[in-house]
């Protein structure tokens, strides 16, 4: 009898074992799928670059501390994509959709924040889309940091605002055909901003020479979206042209990537792409780098210039990263939808 009740409990303990296992390989599944699924940006791969590419340009009383943390930059350039599902405010950070306005919504929208909140309203403007207003916001807030030497928000505010730069220069971060979806060509997203540059940019001239500064931030981003904006028309009209010669079987080709056999747009179908664009990858990657550093810079001029030599061996304070990590941990309870439990 106690040998029965000790294999039935032996039982149960294995099928809770079975089933805990079960659930959290689907809630893995379900976490990996909803991340291929996402709206991309620059690829993960492109972002980390453009900030270490921008690093470069600096002047030297600023490289002693940015080079000493270029891996930081780097890594950390992904931030804002990962916290787009946990922090409350954040999707609408990385594009804007300009088509929405009209014709003439370069004219129509006014370039600072409070003054389109009150002509459009808030709602309106987070809804469809808000990158070249908080460009400005991150870069006040950065010249903040700098004035107060807080050295893990300037890494913190810098790695972000290397990426919202970045993003403002994607054609398909200003249209809410942002992937296609409208004109039936789905996936020309990743394919632009993570395919072309992963296959094609290790051979772009990113020698950029010296920083500037910027002594009108609001004017310059909006120049940004207006020329990313101009360029998105050819990113749909040459893909569109292209696939109309192309046999489905070749457009596509299927590659492993992280052991999982994954569709990709083929080798052939992607060179002829990139050349039909003339360079505009390239130049819009260019572009990304130069107003990165360009921004820093500014800031850093804006605060004052403060010895950045001295603030180089403090590093990142704890709360700060633990802020970042417990963003990491809210977004993948938020995407999951689970309750917070103090042991997992
Ligand atoms: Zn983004």
């Amino acid at each position: 009898m106690a040998s029965f009740i000790l294999s039935r409990e032996k039982k149960s303990e294995k099928n809770r074992f079975f089933f805990k296992n079960a659930l959290n390989f689907s809630l893995l599944a379900l976490f990996l799928l909803l991340q291929s699924g996402a709206k991309g940006h620059w690829g993960f791969w492109a972002h980390k670059r453009i900030n270490r590419l921008a690093v470069f340009r600096l002047p030297v009383e600023m490289q002693v501390f940015y080079k000493k943390y270029i891996d930081y930059l780097s890594e950390n350039a992904v931030n804002p994509d990962k916290r787009r599902y946990a922090v409350v405010g954040e999707a609408e950070r990385h594009f804007i959709d300009l088509d929405v306005y009209g014709d003439s919504a370069l004219a129509l929208l006014p370039k600072h924040w409070q003054a389109a909140v009150q002509k459009i309203g808030e709602d309106s403007l987070r809804k469809h889309g808000i990158v070249p207003w908080h460009v400005q916001t991150a870069a006040s807030q950065l010249t903040v940091a700098f004035k107060d030497k807080n050295v893990s928000r300037i890494l913190r505010i810098s790695a972000d605002i290397g990426h919202y730069i970045a993003d403002a220069h994607v054609p398909l971060h200003t249209t809410r055909n942002y992937n296609g979806q409208l004109t039936g060509q789905e996936g020309i997203h990743g394919f632009w901003e993570s395919r072309l540059p992963e296959l094609f940019a290790e051979d772009y001239e990113m020698w950029l020479g010296p920083v500037a500064y910027r002594k009108d931030i609001a004017r310059d981003i909006w120049k940004v979206v207006e020329g990313s904006h101009a360029a998105m028309d050819s990113v749909l009209l040459f893909e569109k042209q292209l696939t109309e010669g192309f046999k489905t079987d070749k457009k596509y080709s299927f590659e492993l990537r992280n052991n999982v056999l994954t569709r990709l747009h083929s080798r052939e179908f992607s060179e002829k792409y990139h050349r039909m664009l003339a360079g505009q990858v390239e130049r819009r990657m260019r572009a990304s780098v130069q107003m990165v550093s360009d921004i820093w810079y500014t800031c850093w001029i804006d605060a004052g210039q403060p010895d950045l030599g001295l603030l180089a061996d403090a590093g990142p304070d704890q709360p700060e990263q633990d802020a970042e990590a417990a963003g990491q941990q809210t977004w993948l309870q938020r995407l999951l939808n689970v309750r917070p439990e103090p042991d997992n």
